[in-house]
């Protein structure tokens, strides 16, 4: 690894600036820590592109980004840094002091690293999604749903997300049919009974696209109805997915142990077996994926780093430190 990213030693060293890793920052900055937030692409992660949120405690509707900026900017008043733009590439966690690579050749240095690096959108590998992706095939309404005014869209999913954004599609298109490949929603009962209720929502359920068409732009979508085995091409000009997220881990590589679907199992302080690391957000394996869950495991998060951060500092010498650190056996439980 190449250090040039000065001497500096963070005291914690958080990576991805979603909810989870602004919490992260907010609760590890006001414990007096230095602290730094590495986002590869914009604060909020992927709040930054969802339309509207309506279930935050004390914020009876604000949009993802007012609320990404509210996230950070509270961080920032505690002196939290941030590094927009800074993508992790590969990690060292053996050490007391961790490394942290980016795509770019930096080496950043901290004693505690918070992973909270979220989810990427799952896309629905069918042909003519890839070729036709930012032509009419998008993972972010917020971002796309106005070219799309008083057209035919559609969303593909039956979670939250997609019928959050289905409804708010419908501040532009003039139709908006949501395909899902069961009759049940995994989605809350309170927004299927708001879409139902929406005359420019449609529902085409147990069926499934199998094709995106178009030559250089969007123009249909092959379907097929399971129940039936009926399959028609539906017109429309815009195709919004939302089926589900795939945890970011890979730059990890073996330093953190994940399950079968991707996700980092934790403690409930959010540690990992590795000591100094923990993780929060949609990146770990929990049952419910909120903005208010993904803060709170940052606060926790910090909160053990803290303790962790602590106990380094209780050692003797930097080599009973780094010896205590490498044996798990030697830490008390609650770390
Ligand atoms: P999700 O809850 O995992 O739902 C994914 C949906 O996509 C499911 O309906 C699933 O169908 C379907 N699906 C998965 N793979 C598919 C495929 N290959 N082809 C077709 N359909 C497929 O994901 P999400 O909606 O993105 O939400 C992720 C997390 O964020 C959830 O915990 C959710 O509660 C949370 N969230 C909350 C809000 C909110 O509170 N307002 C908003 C957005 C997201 P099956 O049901 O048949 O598996």
């Amino acid at each position: 690894m190449n250090t040039n990213n000065g001497d500096t030693i963070w005291d914690v060293l958080i990576i991805g600036g979603g909810p989870a890793g602004m919490a992260a920052a907010l609760y590890a900055a006001r414990a007096m820590r230095s602290t730094l937030v590495l986002e590869r692409e914009m604060p909020g992660g992927q709040i930054a592109t969802t339309s509207e949120v309506e279930d935050y405690p004390g914020i009876k509707m604000t949009t993802g980004p007012e609320l990404s900026m509210m996230m950070m900017e509270h961080a920032q008043n505690f002196n939290a840094e941030f590094s927009i733009g800074d993508e992790v590439s590969e990690v060292d966690f053996s050490g007391t002091i961790k490394k942290v690579c980016t795509t770019d050749g930096k080496v950043y240095r901290a004693r505690a690293i918070i992973i909270a690096t979220g989810a990427a959108p799952r896309t629905l590998q069918v042909p003519g999604e890839d070729a036709l992706r930012g032509q009419g095939v998008s993972y972010c309404a917020v971002c796309d749903g106005p070219f799309f005014r008083d057209r035919e869209v559609a969303v593909v999913g039956g979670g939250d997300a997609a019928l959050d954004e289905a409804l708010y599609l419908t501040k532009y298109a003039s139709k908006v049919t949501i395909i899902h490949r069961r009759d049940e929603f995994r989605a809350q009962r309170v927004l299927v009974d708001r879409a139902r209720k929406n005359p420019k929502i449609e529902f085409i359920t147990s069926a499934v696209v199998e094709r995106v068409n178009g030559e250089s732009k969007v123009e249909s979508v092959a379907v097929r109805e399971l129940k039936e085995d009926r399959a028609y091409d539906l017109p429309l000009t815009g195709l919004f997915v939302y089926v589900g997220n795939i945890p970011n881990t890979k730059m990890f590589g073996a330093c953190v142990e994940v399950d079968a679907n991707g996700y980092i199992e934790v403690d409930e302080n959010m540690a990992t077996g590795c000591p100094g690391v923990y993780v929060a957000g949609d990146v770990r394996k929990n049952p419910l994926k909120q903005v208010v869950t993904a803060a709170a495991d940052g606060s926790i998060a910090a909160l053990t780093a803290d303790k962790y951060l602590d106990h380094l500092a209780e050692q003797e010498s930097p080599e009973e430190a780094e010896q205590d650190a490498e044996n798990p056996d030697t830490w008390p439980t609650q770390y």
